[in-house]
């Protein structure tokens, strides 16, 4: 296929790779001078839309994919998939797909999970929202850079089941943190409280996958001195979206509230940016009740 790849960052630049290294003709376009390799550099966003079958997006978030949208749509071939791949609010999501319906184009949202390894390794989760027609018209590139791709409905559905999925994550984090945090001070061992959650009632894939205390469960961030991983201010990022995305819609979510709350506290005013998000273990670790 021919394809337009708008992005080329920590994700956008390994699936891009990616697609060119399954024998597609990728062209792509970032602000900064990155080099992909089998990716061909164009001058602008203009240039990668024209006259490609799939355009697809991976950029930081909804203000500049509407920019990036309002440039591209018009250079577009009437038929092609825009397809998003980034995170960003449901409301910019669902304004950027009606604008790309109207122009005779086919819209997907689907951002991801897996993170910066799933994006090289091609194992990352597509979650859609849009057409069956567009669905069926790329799942061949999901299937590449991908192991999964769910299409949740329509347009913006994508971006409601990543921020509901990264809203339970933050919250189930939290939790294991604090938990941890309260068996130390309680005396109980690490690696026994490991046993027994990660088998009982209060398992997650924060306490089973993805464990927060260091040498305990299999590797993970908290192995490596907390380096991301998943970044903490990528969480506040989704958390914020969450919130965003309740406000809009009147739903109440008060865990989410103060998950929100936690890691802004954390990424702002705790040297927080720049650990992993499960560094919330050794912030409980320091605090006390107060
Ligand atoms: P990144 O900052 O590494 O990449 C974004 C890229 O977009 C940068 O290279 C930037 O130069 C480029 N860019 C910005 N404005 C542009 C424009 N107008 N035109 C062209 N290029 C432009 O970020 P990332 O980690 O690759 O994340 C991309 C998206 O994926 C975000 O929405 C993020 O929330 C989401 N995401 C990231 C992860 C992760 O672990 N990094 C995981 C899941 C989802």
């Amino acid at each position: 296929m021919k394809i337009g790849f708008i992005g080329l960052g920590n994700m956008g630049g390994p699936m891009a790779a990616n697609l060119a290294k399954a024998g597609h003709e990728v062209t792509g376009f970032d602000t900064a001078d990155v080099e992909i390799e089998g990716v061909a550099k164009a001058g602008s966003a203009t240039e990668v839309a024209s006259g490609a079958q799939v355009v697809i997006t991976m950029l930081p978030n909804g203000a500049i994919l509407r920019a990036v949208a309002d440039e591209i749509i018009p250079a577009m071939e009437k038929g092609a998939v825009f397809l998003d791949c980034s995170t960003v609010d449901v409301e910019s999501a669902r304004v950027v797909a009606e604008q790309a319906q109207a122009a005779g184009l086919e819209p997907l949202d689907a951002p991801v999970s897996g993170g910066v390894t799933g994006a090289a390794a091609g194992t990352l989760t597509f979650m859609v929202g849009g057409s069956d027609m567009g669905f069926a018209a790329v799942k061949e590139l999901f299937d590449v850079m991908g192991q999964k791709a769910v299409l949740c409905g329509p347009s913006g559905n994508g971006q409601a089941a990543k921020i509901c999925n990264n809203m339970i994550l933050g919250v189930t984090m939290i939790a294991t943190c604090e938990a941890f945090a309260l068996a130390d001070k309680l005396g109980l061992d690490r690696q026994a409280m490991f046993d027994v959650v990660s088998t009982s009632s209060g398992y997650s894939w924060s306490m089973n996958a993805y464990c927060p205390a260091p040498g305990i469960g299999p590797k993970s961030p908290a192995d490596n001195g907390y380096q991301p991983g998943f970044a903490a201010e990528l969480m506040l990022k989704d958390l914020r979206l969450a919130q965003q995305a309740a406000e809009a819609a009147d739903a109440d979510t008060p865990m989410g509230q103060a998950a929100r709350d936690l890691y802004a506290q954390f990424v702002e005013n705790e040297d927080g940016s720049g650990r992993d998000f499960s560094a919330m273990l050794p912030r409980f670790e320091t605090r006390s009740r107060g």
